[in-house]
């Protein structure tokens, strides 16, 4: 049985300031098909702090507010994802981390007992961020580095991020017309990786760099990370139902640099 990590990011899952339902059954439907073909899914889902706006507009700019979001959002999302993988006869879990939970070898192995232990019982667990003790996901980065961590202590294959763009590009394509998408990657450049966040940076905008680390993280741990639209589900279905790469990036370990 294959172990995989979906990671779907808050641009995916929210719409006009609540979450984007139909987008939800359709990930939703995808873990099904995925559990019906023998995987082992864990999903880490943002989408706590527009789920908490849809109930209480406090001013997002202000870090303390998200937190306060997130914890109203954090049981609403997991009531929606109950519904929706119920459709399916699947039921689903909350598993709240935080980054330092990867620092301490006696706290990953309580959460890989309690995450074995799920998928034992077919049971998809749904990880988040908690944010009232950590906001390194809220401020920086989101998800992406836990969703990595997700993937290589707990022991899955594959890291999936299902993101707004359908793929990693030579360049940013919402800036450049010509931008051309690089289907497979080997190895990830330190200037990429080292690229801050500024609008004059190709690398930098949006969440680009911290899936490159993700993708970087992952590859030296001979892992590998699958980039492809959470919008448009077509890609990520034929190359892991169908076994056949079409669009979406791959990241995974050469010593050259893929195309
Ligand atoms: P998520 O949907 O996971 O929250 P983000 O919006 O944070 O994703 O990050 C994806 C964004 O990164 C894209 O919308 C795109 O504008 C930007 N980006 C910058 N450089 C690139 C690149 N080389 N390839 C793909 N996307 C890029």
């Amino acid at each position: 049985m294959k172990r995989i990590v979906i990671k779907v990011g808050s641009h995916v899952l929210t719409e006009n300031g609540g979450v984007a339902k139909v987008r939800m059954l359709a990930l939703v439907e995808l873990v099904a098909m995925l559990k019906d073909a023998s995987y082992e899914v864990i999903l880490v889902s943002s989408g706590a702090v527009a789920a908490g706006f849809s109930l209480l507009s406090l001013d997002r700019s202000y870090v303390a507010n998200k937190q306060a979001l997130a914890a109203i959002g954090q049981p609403l999302l997991l009531k929606m994802y109950q519904e929706k993988f119920a459709k399916f006869d699947l039921l689903c879990s909350q598993v709240l981390l935080y980054a330092e939970v990867f620092e301490s070898q006696k706290h990953i192995n309580h959460a890989k007992n309690a995450i074995d232990t799920l998928l034992k019982n077919n049971v998809v667990p749904i990880v988040n961020e908690n944010d009232t003790v950590s906001v390194e996901e809220l401020v920086f980065g989101d998800n992406d580095r836990l969703s990595a961590h997700v993937t290589q202590y707990f022991n899955a294959q594959l890291l999936v991020i299902l993101s707004d763009i359908d793929a990693f590009y030579d360049k940013d394509p919402n800036k450049h017309k010509d931008a051309k998408r690089r289907a497979v990657v080997g190895k990830i450049l330190e200037k990429e990786l080292n690229a801050v966040h500024s609008p004059n940076n190709e690398f930098a905008t949006g969440g680009i760099v911290t899936k490159l680390q993700a993708a970087d993280f992952l590859m030296k741990h001979n892992r590998e990370m699958f980039l492809a639209s959470g919008f448009n589900l077509s890609s990520v279905k034929s190359f892991l139902l169908e076994d056949t790469h079409e669009g979406g990036t791959l990241f995974k370990h050469t010593e050259a640099q893929c195309e």
